[in-house]
């Protein structure tokens, strides 16, 4: 039904100046990455905010993954110029279809990620599926992996069980140490906080409806043990 799924076979056969052509040459990688990035709400809300940093989404979703390069297309062409010297408006965002739980290190290279996002991740809730789920034991290993020391995973839900498992399964992985909204937010990283609450569709559903929303967020650690 769907097409089949294409995926580089290392980090290193991605044509990156093809996504971000305004960057062609500068041999730069993203740095953000938004893990089910749905209708990408969350990338357009940062693009502006750093612009120099390289955003990536993956959506595994064919015609979503679609809309959000048509919406990044559009952006590119009708959003205002920046000043002279910057690479243009929206060059720094752009997507893949991809299945973000087959494929990461295929992607990134290690410790390239400065950013991870989850947001609104879907809960799939019966016991028997939570090997489904994006934050797994056997996942953190690859989001260590491509993340680098000092990088954030910022993960946000509706549904509380989630929340508590996420958690969880990152506060028991060795790679990585708890930290608070408050820690962030002294750190100057309030307004990517702001855009993992407010900016995504899924976000926004979820306040229409009065729901609360879970966040929890945690640092890759710096050091590496070698034994
Ligand atoms: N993050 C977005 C937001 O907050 O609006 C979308 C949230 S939506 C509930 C979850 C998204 O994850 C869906 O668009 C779904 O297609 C995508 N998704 C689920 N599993 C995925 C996977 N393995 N790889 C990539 N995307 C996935």
């Amino acid at each position: 039904s769907d097409h089949a799924l294409d995926y580089p076979a290392s980090p290193a056969q991605m044509d990156w100046d093809a996504h971000y052509p305004a960057f062609a040459g500068e041999g730069k990688t993203p740095e953000f990455a938004d893990v089910g990035c749905g209708f990408g709400g969350l990338l357009i809300a940062l693009a502006p905010l750093f612009p120099e940093t390289l955003m990536l989404g993956m959506e595994i979703r064919v015609q979503v993954s679609q809309y959000v390069h048509d919406r990044i297309v559009a952006l590119r062409a009708t959003s205002a110029p920046t000043e002279p010297a910057a690479h243009g408006p929206y060059q720094n965002v752009s997507i893949v279809r991809a299945n973000a739980m087959k494929f990461m290190p295929n992607y990134f290279p290690k410790h390239s990620l400065s950013s991870l996002f989850f947001l609104f991740p879907d809960p799939h809730f019966k016991a028997r599926k939570h090997k489904a789920r994006i934050i797994s034991p056997t996942l953190l290993a690859e989001y260590a992996y491509v993340l680098r020391p000092g990088g954030i995973v910022y993960t946000i839900t509706d549904v509380r069980d989630l929340h508590e498992w996420m958690k969880a399964h990152l506060e028991s992985f060795p790679l990585f140490e708890p930290v608070s909204e408050d820690a962030l937010r002294a750190e100057g990283k309030g307004p990517i906080l702001d855009a993992v609450y407010t900016s995504t569709e899924e976000g926004k559903k979820v306040e229409r409806n009065q729901g609360e929303k879970w966040l929890a967020c945690f640092r890759r650690i710096e050091v590496e043990r070698c034994n």
